[in-house]
């Protein structure tokens, strides 16, 4: 089976067990995933998570042309801008989680370390959590504020949106997307809790061990 063909049952594989266990509703989030000739596969716009037609998946050239398939999401500049600012990125997955949501409604959050490092699987898979500020959907300058991280950090919320996180292929930007919600739930239920999360040390023996980026 060619590359093309694989991605994108892929691509409908992991948005469906995405959309089953809740992590997507209606036709929220999308997913892309970059192949070794540059060129994009994106989940076409106003499509559900839950049924995606492998052949209909948007295929788009470098020049963001459209090769075959359906109108990609309009959220295309926030994607590439972890492709272009991320070298070795190989998948871009943007949902509408509720917990991560939720997290990001929170008033006292530091916007450089968005998610408390409450776990050692949390700091390794997701790094330093940006928070960035509210956009209306499709905004351009949503991929502008990605691009001014400078490729720094690998999972980004946007406020009173939903995350968006960046991995080497599409099962770690999964993975990472579901470790963000599962950590994102734990600050819920813990809030107003005396809570011992990782001291400062724990956390930089995690990143020193798992390279894990936290600048
Ligand atoms: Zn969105």
């Amino acid at each position: 089976m060619s590359e093309l063909a694989k991605s994108r049952d892929q691509i409908a594989f992991f948005a469906k067990s995405l959309f089953d266990r809740g992590l997507s509703h209606g036709s929220t989030g999308n997913i892309s995933v970059r192949l070794s000739d540059g060129s994009l596969l994106v989940t076409p716009t106003g499509s559900s998570m839950g049924s995606l037609n492998p052949a209909r998946i948007s295929h788009l050239a470098e020049d963001g042309s459209l090769l075959s398939g359906d109108r990609p999401t309009k959220e295309i500049p926030l994607h590439s801008a972890f492709y272009d600012t991320r070298p070795g990125t190989g998948a871009v997955v943007h949902l509408h989680s509720s917990h991560s949501v939720a997290l990001s409604l929170l008033p006292d959050l530091d916007p450089d370390n968005a998610v408390p490092p409450l776990t050692a699987y949390g700091v390794m898979l997701l790094g330093k959590v940006q928070l960035l500020p509210f956009f209306v959907p499709g905004d351009p300058a949503m991929g502008d504020a990605v691009r001014a991280l400078a490729g720094k950090r690998s999972v980004v919320l946007l406020a009173n949106h939903g995350p968006v996180v960046a991995g080497k292929d599409l099962e770690t930007a999964v993975n990472a997307m579901e470790e963000l919600e599962a950590t994102a739930r734990l600050a819920l239920l813990l809030r107003g809790v005396p809570t011992s999360a990782l001291s400062p040390d724990q956390v930089g023996r995690i990143v020193d061990k798992f390279d894990v980026d936290w600048t």
